[in-house]
């Protein structure tokens, strides 16, 4: 059976190189980061070596790069721990600005302080386009506000929010009026395609995810910028200078490096995997009636493409896109299994139909012409199928 993966935004198969350089850290040189033999010294190099690969993609100092379990570890960490420490030095609630269409990562963390009475937040609406305005971020600052979280990309629509625009203003904004309000980006989606450098962004906190970039799984990065003080949410170890303390996963720290590095070089597929999403989108929009992008056409990944269906359920189209051996995935994968419709779409004012009906197509590297022909010549018969036995139409 045919086995076509287009479901990269949920995460990426690993690199073989990347697989390659781990190796040895799961084996062989296997010793603990923190021990001062001959084999804890090996593994603290080999951290070493990733946090300047890190940096370099970043385009920070090493003494800014954090390594966590995961981009969902990061996300918190950011945020809790600009929220604690604001706490502990504010009179008064905190406020957090977001936008409704982040990652549950940083969406329900927020929403967990806001209903413990810990913080006020705000919601900043993205339109049918899925694209926050700086503007809003303006309008909605107020004299408590601590901490502005907006992703750079979004995971289930792949729109591209204006990071650098928003980080300017809350650059002249903290140096007009003294204050001090962090900008938190969550990258991981933006990573593979879009410059991350932390000063052209003017951020102060940023996530990375490695099984997005063709890494390992459970590693995450938190960039934090020099100065920018945040409390640690779990203790017990020197690791990380605190911030994620307990036995460095070395290989893991290895493969996110080595990921990062190979990003940088990869330019050349970025216009590769945009040309097939485009022949996909294509394709799909000219030749099955009643479908529709959703989210902005130019502010978006190269390889994101998240359409609905009109009277089809998004889940029966997985499945039978699933039967012929075609991985694709219906809103984010950790609401994979819910019956609720995307809050992503829903925010878009798609209304429920449109929200229920909508399949996330994510492309990768690893994708060839060869397989977006054969999902184009399935797929109109699944629908046409699906269409005639739909309660819906
Ligand atoms: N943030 C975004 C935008 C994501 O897409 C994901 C993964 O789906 C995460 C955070 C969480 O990443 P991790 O699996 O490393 O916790």
């Amino acid at each position: 059976m045919k086995k076509i993966y287009l479901d990269n935004a949920a995460t990426t198969m690993i690199d073989k190189k990347v697989f390659s350089v781990m190796e040895p850290y799961l084996k062989e040189d296997f010793g603990n980061a923190s021990s001062l033999h001959w084999f804890g010294e090996k593994g603290y190099e080999a951290i070493n070596k990733a946090r300047n690969q890190a940096a370099d993609f970043l385009g920070c100092n090493i003494l800014e790069v954090f390594f966590t379990g995961s981009a969902t570890i990061s996300d918190n960490l950011a945020i809790l721990g600009v929220i604690r420490k604001a706490l502990r030095q504010a009179q008064g609630k905190p406020h957090i600005i977001t936008s409704a269409i982040e990652h549950p990562a940083v969406l329900e963390t927020i929403k967990h302080l806001e209903k413990i009475g810990e913080i006020e937040a705000t919601y900043l609406p993205v339109g049918k386009e899925g694209v926050v305005r700086a503007e809003d971020v303006e309008k909605n600052l107020k004299e408590n506000t601590v901490l502005v979280s907006i992703m750079y990309a979004n995971n289930e629509i792949g729109t591209v929010q204006p990071i650098a625009e928003i980080g300017r203003l809350l650059q002249t904004t903290n140096y007009k009026l003294k204050t001090k309000i962090y900008f938190h980006t969550d990258a991981v989606q933006a990573a593979n395609y879009l410059d991350c450098n932390v000063d052209k962004l003017g951020v102060d906190l940023l996530t990375l995810s490695g099984h997005k970039i063709y890494g390992p799984k459970g590693i995450g990065v938190l960039y934090k910028r020099k100065g920018v003080e945040i409390e640690p949410i779990i203790f017990g170890g020197h690791q990380e200078k605190g911030i994620w303390p307990g036995t460095e996963n070395t290989a893991g720290i290895v493969g996110v490096g080595e990921a990062l590095k190979n990003v940088q070089r990869s330019t050349a597929y970025v216009q590769q995997v945009e040309k097939l999403r485009n022949k996909l989108l294509g394709g799909i929009l000219n030749s099955i009636t009643g479908t529709s992008l959703n989210g902005s056409r130019e502010n978006r990944l190269p390889n994101n493409a998240n359409i609905s269906f009109s009277a089809v359920e998004g889940e029966s189209i997985l499945m039978a896109l699933n039967e012929k051996g075609v991985a694709v995935s219906t809103g984010s994968a950790c609401a994979s299994g819910s019956l609720e419709p995307s809050y992503v779409l829903m925010a878009l004012g798609a209304g429920i139909e449109r929200a229920h009906s909508s399949i996330r197509f994510s492309l990768g590297k690893y994708n060839t012409e060869k397989e977006i022909d054969y999902v184009l010549k399935v797929l109109p018969e699944i629908i046409g199928r699906l269409r005639k036995i739909s309660p819906l139409k």
